[in-house]
């Protein structure tokens, strides 16, 4: 028995045989090593880590489009093919047919392989977290437009990080951890905030959201419901998607 070992043998029996007595306790409420907290709940991680882990909501695997509404009646009208979805022009956005609060979303996404417009017109489309929030997805590999409308940004008001594109027709990811605004009696108490890994890198750290994000626009928080659908948005241009899942949070 290693001597780190004995200490934490010792620490362990001192502590259960004075329950949390000597040891300090923390802001949160419990005692520093407290054996009282709860044991984080077992989740099995997927095949790689952008297969969804045991405890994630699949949104689209590719089979169906079961989990989201469309345009007309509720009918989604992208193109379904083999493991992605492509928007088609004119058919609408959509969105998902549960709603979400705070969560962690992972997304694929890849923009047309053949290079017709530019700036925000080449491969347009984006989240809409809560349906209010967009996360912009575009074609940003040698695409100069204004930063806070390129990839990776909170629309209209914070550019990502860093550029990580892949080039046009590559599947793409982004990994978003959103915290919803919280309102009481209709007043804003606090603002949502992002985090978002875009193939792998940081490019928002825990990024205020000041509002709704529109065109051209800085509207003020409206006060609305805990748990919103997430929406996918048609801008027009033929973006796919593969592989969603979110874990609420
Ligand atoms: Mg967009």
């Amino acid at each position: 028995m290693t001597r780190l070992m004995i200490i934490g043998v010792c620490g362990l029996l001192a502590f259960g045989a004075s329950g949390k007595n000597g040891f300090p306790k923390l802001p949160n409420g419990w005692h520093v090593h407290d054996m009282d907290r709860p044991q984080p709940t077992r989740v099995t991680p997927g095949k790689t880590d952008s297969s969804a882990p045991s405890d994630a909501l699949v949104l689209f695997d590719g089979s169906n489009v079961d989990e989201w509404w469309g345009g007309k009646d509720g009918k989604v009208e992208w193109k379904l093919a083999g493991a992605f979805m492509e928007v088609v022009p004119g058919k609408g956005s959509i969105s998902t047919r549960r709603k979400f609060g705070d969560c962690q979303l992972h997304i694929e996404w890849a923009v047309p392989a053949e290079v017709v417009e530019a700036a925000q017109r080449r491969g347009n489309s984006g989240i809409f977290l809560m349906g209010k929030y967009e996360i912009q997805i575009q074609d940003a590999w040698d695409n100069p437009a204004y930063p806070d409308g390129m990839a990776g940004a909170v629309y209209g008001q914070n550019p990502a990080m860093v550029n990580a594109a892949k080039k046009p027709g590559e599947w793409q990811s982004f990994d978003i951890v959103f915290t919803a605004p919280v309102f009481k009696d209709a007043a804003l108490v606090a603002p949502a905030h992002v985090t978002i890994f875009w193939n792998g890198v940081l490019v928002q750290n825990h990024t205020e959201i000041y509002g709704p994000t529109e065109h051209n626009k800085a509207p003020p928080y409206e006060a609305h419901a805990d748990k919103l659908p997430i929406v996918l948005q048609n801008h027009g241009q033929p973006v796919r998607f593969r592989n969603i899942w979110v874990r609420e949070l």
